[in-house]
């Protein structure tokens, strides 16, 4: 275990980035109705003890990450398209009461990412973005509007479809786990209160 909680926080994100990654990479592409579903857990990957992903064998270059590069280093997009993935998602299973300890793990997580995104330009950009977006936690409803919200004034500032916020609940659903095994720590129980 890290002693530093920031350090140990990023790590955290770092795993559930790669887990979010590789799930999407596992995923067949779907028609243009199935593009709204929630992730799916997939059984079908395998990490290594070296924590690599290991493709199925199936896996071919319809990555959805990388958008039909079969292998290589991720791209700008892909790296964002990742992230998004990841940051939806939270969004979506973040709690509708969140204790207090989750409304700061999620604005330091923000504020990580804004200074480690390993994209500089990018990474600067969000800063600024948070300066004058501060992030809004209180509740999922509110976490997952101001999400949707920062990630359009990134879309506009790269000359993209804005999203229709109102639409982000039939976007991004939470992971099908079963058992709600993949809730989020303490999303059912108040000891972090
Ligand atoms: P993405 O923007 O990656 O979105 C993925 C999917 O999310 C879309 O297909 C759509 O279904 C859905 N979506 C889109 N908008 C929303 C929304 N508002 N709410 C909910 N769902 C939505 N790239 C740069 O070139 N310069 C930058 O400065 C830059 N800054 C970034 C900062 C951050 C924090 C992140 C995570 C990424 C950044 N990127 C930046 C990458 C950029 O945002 C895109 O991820 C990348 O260009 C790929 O875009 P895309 O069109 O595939 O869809």
């Amino acid at each position: 275990m890290s002693e530093n909680p920031l350090q140990a926080l990023f790590q955290t994100f770092a795993k559930l980035s790669n887990t979010v990654q590789a799930h999407l990479s596992n995923l067949i592409p779907q028609p243009p109705h199935h593009s709204t579903s929630p992730i799916t857990k997939t059984p079908s990957i395998s990490i290594s003890s070296s924590s690599k992903v290991t493709p199925s064998p199936n896996d071919s270059s319809h990555d959805p990450i990388n958008k039909g590069q079969s292998a290589g280093p991720v791209t700008k997009e892909g790296l964002g398209r990742a992230t998004w993935t990841f940051l939806h998602t939270l969004a979506a299973q973040y709690p509708d009461n969140p204790t207090r300890q989750q409304k700061k793990d999620v604005k330091e997580l923000m504020s990580i990412l804004s200074r480690m995104y390993p994209c500089k330009e990018c990474a600067d950009h969000f800063q600024e973005i948070l300066r004058s977006n501060p992030v809004q936690a209180g509740s999922h409803a509110e976490f997952s509007q101001w999400l949707c919200h920062v990630h359009n004034t990134v879309n506009r500032s790269l000359n993209k479809v804005v999203f229709p916020c109102e639409r982000v609940e039939a976007r991004w659903g939470k992971l099908e786990c079963e058992q709600r095994a993949c809730d989020i720590l303490g999303s059912t129980t108040n000891f972090w209160k």
